[in-house]
Protein backbone atom coordinates (compact mmCIF):
# COMPACT_ATOMS: atom_id res chain seq x y z
CA UNK A 1 0.00 0.00 0.00
CA UNK A 2 1.60 3.29 -0.89
CA UNK A 3 2.35 4.69 2.36
CA UNK A 4 3.16 8.99 2.93
CA UNK A 5 6.59 8.92 1.80
CA UNK A 6 5.47 6.96 -1.40
CA UNK A 7 2.57 9.80 -2.03
CA UNK A 8 5.64 12.59 -1.37
CA UNK A 9 7.47 10.67 -4.34
CA UNK A 10 4.52 10.96 -6.24
CA UNK A 11 3.89 13.99 -6.04
CA UNK A 12 7.56 15.27 -6.71
CA UNK A 13 7.78 12.57 -9.53
CA UNK A 14 4.99 14.38 -11.28
CA UNK A 15 4.89 17.77 -10.39
CA UNK A 16 7.85 19.06 -12.68
CA UNK A 17 5.85 17.39 -15.51
CA UNK A 18 2.06 18.59 -14.99
CA UNK A 19 2.62 22.20 -13.28
CA UNK A 20 1.77 24.57 -16.09
CA UNK A 21 0.80 22.71 -18.43
CA UNK A 22 -3.25 23.20 -19.98
CA UNK A 23 -5.68 20.31 -19.57
CA UNK A 24 -7.19 18.93 -22.51
CA UNK A 25 -9.41 16.08 -20.84
CA UNK A 26 -9.71 13.91 -17.98
CA UNK A 27 -10.75 10.37 -19.46
CA UNK A 28 -12.71 8.45 -16.89
CA UNK A 29 -12.36 4.97 -18.08
CA UNK A 30 -14.02 3.21 -14.74
CA UNK A 31 -15.37 5.62 -12.57
CA UNK A 32 -15.78 2.77 -9.86
CA UNK A 33 -13.29 3.73 -7.21
CA UNK A 34 -13.57 4.17 -3.30
CA UNK A 35 -15.99 6.49 -4.11
CA UNK A 36 -17.83 7.26 -8.19
CA UNK A 37 -15.02 9.67 -9.68
CA UNK A 38 -16.58 12.85 -9.51
CA UNK A 39 -18.52 13.87 -12.37
CA UNK A 40 -16.94 17.75 -12.64
CA UNK A 41 -13.42 15.62 -14.09
CA UNK A 42 -15.91 14.11 -16.76
CA UNK A 43 -17.17 17.90 -18.03
CA UNK A 44 -13.85 20.11 -17.29
CA UNK A 45 -14.03 23.13 -18.82
CA UNK A 46 -11.61 23.53 -21.02
CA UNK A 47 -8.26 25.76 -20.93
CA UNK A 48 -7.40 24.60 -17.05
CA UNK A 49 -3.94 25.05 -16.38
CA UNK A 50 -2.19 23.19 -13.60
CA UNK A 51 -0.70 25.57 -11.01
CA UNK A 52 0.46 23.08 -8.28
CA UNK A 53 0.85 20.42 -7.13
CA UNK A 54 0.81 19.22 -3.45
CA UNK A 55 0.01 16.57 -0.88
CA UNK A 56 -2.01 16.75 2.37
CA UNK A 57 -1.42 13.17 4.35
CA UNK A 58 -1.80 10.66 1.70
CA UNK A 59 -4.08 13.24 -0.34
CA UNK A 60 -2.40 14.87 -3.78
CA UNK A 61 -4.17 18.13 -4.47
CA UNK A 62 -4.02 18.98 -8.59
CA UNK A 63 -4.28 23.09 -8.57
CA UNK A 64 -5.99 24.31 -11.64
CA UNK A 65 -7.64 27.75 -11.69
CA UNK A 66 -11.10 26.35 -11.20
CA UNK A 67 -10.77 24.39 -8.38
CA UNK A 68 -9.12 21.02 -7.21
CA UNK A 69 -8.35 17.72 -8.06
CA UNK A 70 -8.16 15.46 -4.79
CA UNK A 71 -6.31 12.09 -5.70
CA UNK A 72 -5.87 9.36 -3.15
CA UNK A 73 -3.88 6.24 -4.17
CA UNK A 74 -5.87 3.84 -2.01
CA UNK A 75 -4.42 0.02 -1.86
CA UNK A 76 -2.84 -0.45 -4.99
CA UNK A 77 -2.85 2.92 -7.03
CA UNK A 78 0.01 4.40 -9.00
CA UNK A 79 0.16 7.35 -11.30
CA UNK A 80 2.70 7.35 -14.14
CA UNK A 81 4.02 10.02 -16.97
CA UNK A 82 3.15 8.76 -20.25
CA UNK A 83 2.50 9.84 -23.98
CA UNK A 84 -1.25 9.80 -24.25
CA UNK A 85 -0.46 7.47 -26.83
CA UNK A 86 0.60 5.14 -24.92
CA UNK A 87 -1.31 1.31 -25.14
CA UNK A 88 -3.84 1.09 -22.20
CA UNK A 89 -3.06 -1.74 -19.52
CA UNK A 90 -5.47 -3.34 -17.40
CA UNK A 91 -6.80 -1.48 -14.84
CA UNK A 92 -5.86 1.95 -16.38
CA UNK A 93 -9.01 3.70 -14.98
CA UNK A 94 -7.95 7.66 -15.88
CA UNK A 95 -6.14 10.06 -17.72
CA UNK A 96 -5.61 13.22 -17.24
CA UNK A 97 -4.50 14.25 -20.62
CA UNK A 98 -2.65 17.41 -21.14
CA UNK A 99 -2.53 19.55 -24.48
CA UNK A 100 1.72 18.90 -24.91
CA UNK A 101 0.33 15.42 -25.33
CA UNK A 102 1.24 13.94 -22.23
CA UNK A 103 -1.09 12.41 -20.11
CA UNK A 104 -1.37 11.24 -15.97
CA UNK A 105 -2.50 7.81 -15.81
CA UNK A 106 -3.84 6.22 -13.28
CA UNK A 107 -3.54 2.33 -12.57
CA UNK A 108 -5.39 1.10 -9.54
CA UNK A 109 -5.92 -2.92 -9.71
CA UNK A 110 -8.29 -2.90 -6.36
CA UNK A 111 -10.13 0.43 -7.24
CA UNK A 112 -9.79 1.71 -3.12
CA UNK A 113 -8.23 4.82 -4.58
CA UNK A 114 -10.24 8.42 -5.04
CA UNK A 115 -10.36 10.99 -7.90
CA UNK A 116 -12.39 13.61 -6.39
CA UNK A 117 -12.76 17.40 -7.07
CA UNK A 118 -13.49 20.36 -4.81
CA UNK A 119 -13.97 23.80 -6.10
CA UNK A 120 -13.17 25.45 -2.71
CA UNK A 121 -10.82 25.64 -0.38
CA UNK A 122 -9.58 21.74 -0.52
CA UNK A 123 -8.28 21.94 2.89
CA UNK A 124 -11.71 22.08 4.15
CA UNK A 125 -13.01 19.10 1.89
CA UNK A 126 -14.84 16.45 4.86
CA UNK A 127 -11.71 14.01 3.97
CA UNK A 128 -9.06 16.44 4.93
CA UNK A 129 -10.56 19.26 7.34
CA UNK A 130 -10.15 17.25 10.59
CA UNK A 131 -6.45 15.80 9.65
CA UNK A 132 -3.93 15.92 12.10
CA UNK A 133 -0.25 17.76 11.61
CA UNK A 134 1.73 16.75 9.39
CA UNK A 135 4.62 14.50 10.74
CA UNK A 136 7.34 16.30 9.00
CA UNK A 137 6.38 19.91 10.47
CA UNK A 138 7.22 21.57 13.38
CA UNK A 139 3.45 21.17 14.66
CA UNK A 140 3.86 17.51 14.93
CA UNK A 141 6.35 17.69 18.43
CA UNK A 142 7.40 15.78 21.51
CA UNK A 143 5.10 18.01 23.56
CA UNK A 144 2.15 18.27 21.58
CA UNK A 145 2.20 14.53 21.49
CA UNK A 146 2.49 14.20 24.62
CA UNK A 147 -0.54 16.52 25.68
CA UNK A 148 -2.45 14.30 23.32
CA UNK A 149 -2.24 11.24 24.53
CA UNK A 150 -0.95 11.36 28.37
CA UNK A 151 -4.52 10.37 29.75
CA UNK A 152 -4.73 7.65 26.98
CA UNK A 153 -5.21 4.27 27.71
CA UNK A 154 -4.63 2.84 24.26
CA UNK A 155 -1.83 1.34 22.61
CA UNK A 156 0.41 4.16 21.47
CA UNK A 157 0.90 1.70 17.87
CA UNK A 158 -2.91 3.01 17.61
CA UNK A 159 -2.63 6.57 18.69
CA UNK A 160 0.46 6.68 15.83
CA UNK A 161 -1.30 5.73 13.30
CA UNK A 162 -5.00 7.14 13.62
CA UNK A 163 -4.84 10.40 11.84
CA UNK A 164 -6.63 12.31 14.48
CA UNK A 165 -2.76 12.89 16.20
CA UNK A 166 -0.53 12.61 13.46
CA UNK A 167 -1.19 11.89 9.63
CA UNK A 168 0.73 9.48 7.48
CA UNK A 169 2.30 7.04 9.93
CA UNK A 170 1.12 3.58 8.14
CA UNK A 171 1.79 0.49 9.66
CA UNK A 172 5.62 -0.38 8.26
CA UNK A 173 6.41 2.71 9.41
CA UNK A 174 4.97 2.62 12.81
CA UNK A 175 6.56 -0.76 13.54
CA UNK A 176 9.78 0.59 12.29
CA UNK A 177 9.45 3.83 14.53
CA UNK A 178 8.58 2.26 17.88
CA UNK A 179 11.08 -0.81 17.72
CA UNK A 180 13.87 2.35 16.89
CA UNK A 181 12.40 4.06 19.77
CA UNK A 182 12.64 1.28 21.81
CA UNK A 183 8.67 1.08 22.79
CA UNK A 184 6.16 -1.74 23.05
CA UNK A 185 3.29 -1.25 20.19
CA UNK A 186 1.09 -2.28 22.95
CA UNK A 187 2.49 0.23 25.60
CA UNK A 188 -0.23 2.32 27.04
CA UNK A 189 -0.04 5.54 25.63
CA UNK A 190 -0.94 7.32 29.36
CA UNK A 191 2.40 5.42 30.22
CA UNK A 192 4.74 7.11 27.90
CA UNK A 193 7.03 9.92 29.25
CA UNK A 194 7.88 13.19 27.59
CA UNK A 195 11.35 11.94 26.76
CA UNK A 196 9.82 9.11 25.43
CA UNK A 197 7.52 10.86 23.22
CA UNK A 198 10.42 13.32 22.27
CA UNK A 199 12.11 10.00 20.97
CA UNK A 200 9.61 8.65 19.10
CA UNK A 201 8.48 11.98 17.30
CA UNK A 202 12.24 12.74 16.14
CA UNK A 203 12.74 9.18 15.39
CA UNK A 204 9.42 8.71 13.18
CA UNK A 205 10.48 12.12 11.21
CA UNK A 206 14.24 10.83 10.95
CA UNK A 207 12.17 7.04 9.43
CA UNK A 208 9.71 8.57 6.87
CA UNK A 209 12.68 11.46 5.82
CA UNK A 210 14.58 7.95 5.26
CA UNK A 211 12.05 6.58 3.15
CA UNK A 212 11.28 9.82 1.20
CA UNK A 213 14.78 10.62 0.45
CA UNK A 214 15.36 7.06 -0.82
CA UNK A 215 12.34 7.49 -3.23
CA UNK A 216 14.34 10.09 -4.82
CA UNK A 217 16.17 7.85 -6.65
CA UNK A 218 13.22 6.28 -8.57
CA UNK A 219 11.68 9.21 -9.54
CA UNK A 220 12.53 8.80 -13.44
CA UNK A 221 10.41 5.57 -12.89
CA UNK A 222 7.16 7.68 -13.14
CA UNK A 223 7.82 8.46 -16.43
CA UNK A 224 8.48 3.97 -18.10
CA UNK A 225 5.68 3.08 -19.64
CA UNK A 226 6.12 -0.71 -17.91
CA UNK A 227 5.73 -1.44 -14.93
CA UNK A 228 4.94 0.31 -12.06
CA UNK A 229 6.67 3.47 -10.53
CA UNK A 230 10.08 1.93 -8.52
CA UNK A 231 8.54 2.55 -4.99
CA UNK A 232 10.91 1.23 -2.60
CA UNK A 233 11.62 -0.91 0.40
CA UNK A 234 14.39 0.80 2.92
CA UNK A 235 16.03 -1.58 5.35
CA UNK A 236 13.96 -2.75 7.81
CA UNK A 237 14.06 -3.78 11.34
CA UNK A 238 11.24 -5.51 12.37
CA UNK A 239 8.43 -4.97 9.81
CA UNK A 240 7.60 -8.36 7.82
CA UNK A 241 10.88 -10.16 10.06
CA UNK A 242 8.92 -12.67 11.87
CA UNK A 243 11.13 -15.14 14.03
CA UNK A 244 14.42 -13.39 12.24
CA UNK A 245 16.83 -12.14 14.38
CA UNK A 246 16.72 -8.85 15.40
CA UNK A 247 19.41 -6.55 14.03
CA UNK A 248 20.55 -5.36 17.36
CA UNK A 249 20.48 -8.10 19.57
CA UNK A 250 19.74 -11.57 18.21
CA UNK A 251 16.29 -11.93 19.84
CA UNK A 252 13.64 -13.56 17.35
CA UNK A 253 11.48 -11.02 16.26
CA UNK A 254 7.62 -11.56 17.10
CA UNK A 255 4.47 -11.40 15.05
CA UNK A 256 1.24 -10.35 16.78
CA UNK A 257 -1.49 -9.11 15.17
CA UNK A 258 -3.96 -6.65 17.09
CA UNK A 259 -6.98 -4.66 15.00
CA UNK A 260 -6.30 -6.47 12.09
CA UNK A 261 -2.68 -4.98 11.51
CA UNK A 262 0.70 -6.69 11.85
CA UNK A 263 3.09 -5.74 15.18
CA UNK A 264 6.06 -6.93 14.76
CA UNK A 265 8.39 -6.66 17.44
CA UNK A 266 11.78 -7.68 19.76
CA UNK A 267 10.73 -8.31 22.92
CA UNK A 268 14.35 -7.68 24.06
CA UNK A 269 14.64 -4.28 22.56
CA UNK A 270 11.00 -3.20 22.94
CA UNK A 271 9.92 -4.11 26.82
CA UNK A 272 6.72 -3.68 27.46
ZN1 LIG B 1 16.37 -6.57 19.80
Amino acid sequence: MPELPEVETTKRGIEHHICGQTIEACVVRNPKLRWPVAAELCHLPPGLVVKSVSRRAKYLLIETQAGHIIIHLGMSGHLRILSKDTPLEKHDHIDLVFNNGVCLRYHDPRRFGAWLWTNTDPHQHPLLAKLAPEPLTDAFNGENLFEAIKHRPTAIKALIMNNQYVVGVGNIYANESLFLAGIHPLRPAKRLTQADCDRLVRIIKQVLSAAIDQGGTTLKDFMSPSGKPGYFVQKLYVYDRANQACLVCQTPIQREVHLQRASYICPHCQPA
